[in-house]
């Protein structure tokens, strides 16, 4: 079975890597719906994939919240492509980390994911076709210090993947992992030049990632041609950490 144009939710598509997925994905003709905490960001997001010629809109919504999740889902009915990509860092030594920034950290990035891809599955199964893809990270598989709280929450999206795709698999939903390393965002613009020679030292292309690096890889995983490819962890990182 094969989809040309569905409809595909990315969260966090208000900046930085959600962005680009959501406007790879609008390119591609999807219809894309924006679950974004952040409405203006949000807007602005659905806007220019609109004047690109695509088709796009935003689901104002905290994904943290059940509350706010069940309404979303609601409105947005049956998808095709749910991309977990909403995530943030609390990160501090394990020594130093309040229990309040670990909770948080794996509310937003794993449990939020779970609550989701089971908003999602009921309809994804009985139309016998389904794409979930979680962006997790290099740093759940290699750990790093200063993350514990991020790195297990990125871990954890894994396992929840491979888990979750073995309960579909049969139904026609895939359900996989994009896992970027350094990734030029607003976030690492404000690195001085020395830090990002370094970093790119330690990275065999040479240079940190794009968004759209990232993006390129989340439409293959959701299209009829990865069919096949389910429980998996598709690493976008330059060679940094070959796993
Ligand atoms: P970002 O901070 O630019 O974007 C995250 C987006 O998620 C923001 O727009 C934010 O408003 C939204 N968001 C946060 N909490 C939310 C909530 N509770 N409900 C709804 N939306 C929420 O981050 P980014 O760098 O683009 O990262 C995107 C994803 O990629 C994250 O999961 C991150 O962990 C992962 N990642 C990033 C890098 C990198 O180098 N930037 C590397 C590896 C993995």
């Amino acid at each position: 079975m094969s989809r040309s144009v569905s409809t595909a939710v990315v969260t966090g598509a208000g900046s930085g890597i959600g962005r680009a997925i959501a406007a790879e994905l609008g390119r591609q003709d999807h219809d894309i719906i924006i679950v974004e905490v952040d409405e203006a960001a949000g807007k602005e997001s659905a806007a220019s994939i609109r004047e690109a010629g695509g088709s796009a809109r935003l689901v104002s919504c905290d994904i943290s919240h059940t509350d706010s999740v069940r309404e979303a889902f609601e409105q947005i009915g049956p998808l095709d492509i749910l991309i977990n990509n909403a995530g943030l860092t609390r990160d501090n030594l394990a020594m130093r980390l309040k229990e309040e920034d670990w909770q948080t950290v794996l509310e937003v990035n794993l449990t939020s994911a779970f609550r989701l891809s089971r908003a999602v599955l009921r309809s994804m199964m009985k139309a016998r076709w389904g794409r979930i893809i979680g962006i997790t990270s290099i740093v759940g598989v290699t750990g790093n210090p200063g993350q514990a709280n991020y790195a297990a929450s990125k871990a954890g999206m894994i396992g929840m993947s491979k888990s979750l795709a073995q309960e579909v698999a049969s139904r026609g939903v895939t359900v996989n992992c994009v896992a970027p390393g350094f990734i030029a965002t607003a976030m690492t613009d404000v690195l001085a030049d020395e830090q990002k020679e370094k970093l790119n030292a330690g990275i065999p292309a040479g240079r940190m990632g794009g968004v759209d690096d990232v993006a390129s890889a989340c439409v293959y995983l959701a299209s009829n041609e990865a069919a096949y490819v389910t429980g998996q962890t598709l690493h976008v990182n330059g060679g940094m950490a070959m796993i």
